[in-house]
């Protein structure tokens, strides 16, 4: 089992995001997939890329809706394991009804965001996720609005797994998607990827300083959601490890009435084709 293609990343040299793909690589064979049992789908933005450097199916969609496209292909055919990805100003901006919702809906699939803290692509603006006197092209007297603070909203947006990585931890990153693929349920990964190229604020220094693991905190508990929330404000969400998870929330797909055990895209179509073209017909 191998997920690497002949693909060479287009990233620059030390991007963040070269340690999240192979975190996906890795991860997949660990739990024992085969290519053709996976499925990852992208947004816009230098991460949206990742789909095309796995050896998966992908999908490479538009800006912002990488997560309404990985549902619909989970609900199509939910024998794939899907992995949505993207960047911070993907989800977190553009897309952040579709975030909000995927959470509640709690749809088994992973969505794992390449957080840089800055718009890469597109050649250094401030994103959602920049600090208060972030300095970009776009806030050059720095920038004057509060970074969203995407932990807290995933709890209390109804995620029933939520984990945040560093992109040099390769080890804990690797453990934690596996972790997510193999939860039952919508499972968040938001993972610190510098962007090395605009962001010359928040580097791979700068968070080797101010993160800290959940694991040298003593008494942390995961299935503690209370516990999770005190946890993120007192260290103003600079946290990596498993922070929550509900293990008995069923996921969506499960309380769907009538949701068959063959996946949509395996059943045989009911309709004859003169009713097909019917239904066809009213949408065009
Ligand atoms: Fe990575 Fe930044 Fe380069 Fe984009 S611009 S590839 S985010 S280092």
């Amino acid at each position: 089992k191998d997920f690497r293609n002949n693909v060479k990343p287009n990233w620059c040299p030390g991007c963040g995001d070269f340690s999240v793909q192979a975190a996906i690589q890795r991860a997949a064979a660990n739990v024992g997939l085969e290519p053709h049992q996976l499925a990852v789908i992208s947004g816009i933005g230098c991460s949206g890329r990742i789909s095309g450097y796995i050896y998966s199916y992908g999908f490479h969609g538009i800006h912002g809706r990488a997560l309404p496209i990985a549902q619909g292909v989970k609900m199509a055919n939910q024998d794939l394991t899907v992995i949505a990805a993207g960047g911070d100003g993907d989800g977190f901006a553009i897309g952040t009804a579709h975030t909000i919702h995927s959470m509640r809906r709690n749809i088994d699939i992973t969505y794992i965001v390449m957080d840089n803290q800055i718009y890469g692509l597109t050649k250094g603006q401030t994103s959602p996720r920049s600090d208060v006197g972030f300095k970009t092209k776009s806030t050059p007297q720095g920038s004057i609005e509060s970074p969203l603070s995407v932990m807290e909203l995933a709890l209390t947006a109804g995620a029933t797994f939520v984990a945040q990585s560093f992109s040099t931890d390769l080890k804990d990153l690797t453990s934690l998607i596996e972790q997510a693929i193999q939860h039952k349920g919508f499972s968040f990964i938001n993972v610190f990827s510098p962007c090395v190229t605009y962001n010359k604020v928040n580097t791979y220094d700068w968070f080797k300083e101010n993160l800290t693991k959940l694991k040298d905190i003593e008494g942390y508990d995961p299935s503690d959601k209370k516990l999770a929330m005190q946890t993120l404000m007192e260290y103003n969400g600079l946290v990596t490890g498993l922070i929550y998870q509900n293990k008995e929330q069923k996921p969506y797909e499960e309380l769907v009435p009538g949701f068959g055990e063959v996946p949509l895209a395996k059943a045989e179509l009911k309709l004859s084709k003169e009713k097909f073209d019917e239904l066809v017909a009213e949408f065009m």
